[in-house]
Formats: structure tokens, C-alpha cells, sequence
């Protein structure tokens, strides 16, 4: 059994006094849900003081991009080693923005998840179609070509540590949730793939996590699909009442 994983993305949003507020609130409501893998993803600004505020409290922290270089000179840039200093236990790479407003490809993203992987952090791999992939029954295609360049040359080990969202992008603050036979169709195919690549094992107890509109009212429908391990959730994380509602689906 593979524990539910829900990840908060907050995007561009919070100033730090706003993240720690959300952090101590979550704590607090936080309570009976050991079994859970929580984890809420600040912006970089925010990472540092949200993990002590979160110490102790089995909520994780992700960072929501980073850097497939080292260190130098790289201005605007943060590394994977900074996220670690700051407190990160997970990263979300390929996300569907990055893709589009900031042509991040599949090899760079490859890179990202090697970068992550080396250096102890989980890598959040997210994936998804766009409507017009959709429409033009590309789906299976464009899922099984971004797993296969995101995962290159990693072994089973490096999959072990990875979680993978699957976001339809046309799911994504749109208020459209894919319905839950839609998502549950495409995690089954990505679950397959990654036995085909890997094994059984690693394919049964990787968490395939589902993006895209989720709220506290369709979350227990996805959940009941079995293989929906969990939800990256957007702009529902923002209000604290309604992330513990879906934490607590
Ligand atoms: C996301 O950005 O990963 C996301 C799923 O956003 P939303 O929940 O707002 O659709």
C-alpha cells in the first residue's frame, strides 16, 4: 500500500510572514494523520523559515523548481545544495508551467532529476498532456515520451525516491478536474510503463499523484481510484482550511 501523498504547491504566492502563519495554522490542525506523506512547497524566500516552523512536525517541505547546475555563475539561479541547507526534503521538477512559460524540455528536466537525486532530495516529476494533445488522442503518446527523456539513464534506486504527478495541463487552475475514470486510466498507464522499464515492485509502490483542479469536494472520488496515491494541489493549498480538508479526504 502506497501512503497517500499530497503536496501543496503554492506557486508565486505568500510573502514569508504569510508562509509561516499557513505552516503553524497546518501544524496545529495537524494531528492523527502520521500515515500520510504531507508536503507543502513555498517559494524559495519562504523554504527557509517555513522548515523551522515546521520542525518536528512530520510535515515535509518542497522547493517548486531548481537549478541542473552545481554551483557558479548562474544569476537568478538556485541550487539543489541551497534547497537541501534550506530544509527541502522534495522538489517538484517539469512542472507544466515551467514547461510552457519557461521551455524547460524534457532532457533539462532529465537533468533536474538527476541533480535532485544526487543530491538527496525526492524529485516531485510532473507530466501531463494539453488539451489539444487531448483532442488529438495523443495522451498515452506524450505521457509515455515525457516519462521515458524525464527518467533517462536513472536506475531503480533513483525511482524509488521519485514521486510522479500526473497534471493534465487543461486540469490545471481551470477549475475542469479530469473525472476520476480519466485519471485513474492514465495513472494505470503510467504505472504499467514504469513496470515495463523497471519492475513490479517499483512500479506497485511508486506514488502516482494526481494534479488539476482538486478541492476539497472531488479529492475522496480521486482517492478512491486505485491508482490515485494522491493529489499536487494548487490553488486549493493556499487556504489552510481547505488543505487539511483534502489531507484529511
Ligand atoms: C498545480 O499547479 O500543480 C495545480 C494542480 O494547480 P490547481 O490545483 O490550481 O489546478
Amino acid at each position: 500500500m502506497v501512503a497517500p501523498f499530497i503536496a501543496g504547491n503554492w506557486k508565486m504566492n505568500k510573502t514569508i510572514r504569510d508562509a509561516v502563519d499557513f505552516a503553524n495554522q497546518l501544524k496545529s490542525l495537524y494531528t492523527g494523520l502520521d500515515e500520510r506523506e504531507v508536503v507543502i512547497a513555498p517559494p524559495f524566500t519562504a523554504l527557509y523559515p517555513v522548515a523551522e516552523a515546521l520542525k518536528e512536525s512530520g510535515i515535509r517541505l518542497s522547493a517548486q523548481n531548481l537549478s541542473d547546475k552545481t554551483e557558479g555563475a548562474y544569476t537568478g539561479e538556485v541550487s539543489a545544495m541551497m534547497l537541501v541547507d534550506a530544509g527541502c526534503e522534495y522538489v517538484i521538477i517539469g512542472h507544466s508551467e515551467r514547461r510552457a512559460l519557461f521551455s524547460e524540455r524534457d532532457a533539462v528536466i532529465n537533468s533536474k532529476i538527476s541533480m535532485a537525486l544526487v543530491s538527496g532530495l525526492k524529485p516531485i516529476f510532473c507530466i501531463g498532456e494539453t488539451l489539444n494533445e487531448r483532442e488529438e488522442l495523443q495522451t498515452f503518446n506524450i505521457i509515455e515520451r515525457q516519462i521515458k527523456e524525464g527518467l533517462n539513464n536513472l536506475n531503480t534506486d533513483d525511482i524509488r525516491r521519485l514521486v510522479i504527478a500526473y497534471e493534465p495541463v487543461w486540469a490545471i487552475g481551470t477549475g475542469k478536474t479530469a473525472i476520476p475514470e480519466q485519471a485513474q486510466e492514465v495513472h494505470a498507464f503510467i504505472r504499467q510503463l514504469i513496470e515495463k522499464m523497471y519492475n513490479e515492485n517499483v512500479a506497485r509502490d511508486i506514488a502516482v499523484i494526481y494534479g488539476g483542479s482538486v478541492n476539497p469536494k472531488n479529492i475522496g472520488d480521486l482517492m478512491a481510484e486505485p491508482d490515485i496515491n494522491g493529489a499536487l494541489v494548487g490553488g486549493a493549498s493556499l487556504d489552510v482550511e481547505s488543505f487539511i480538508k483534502i489531507i484529511r479526504f
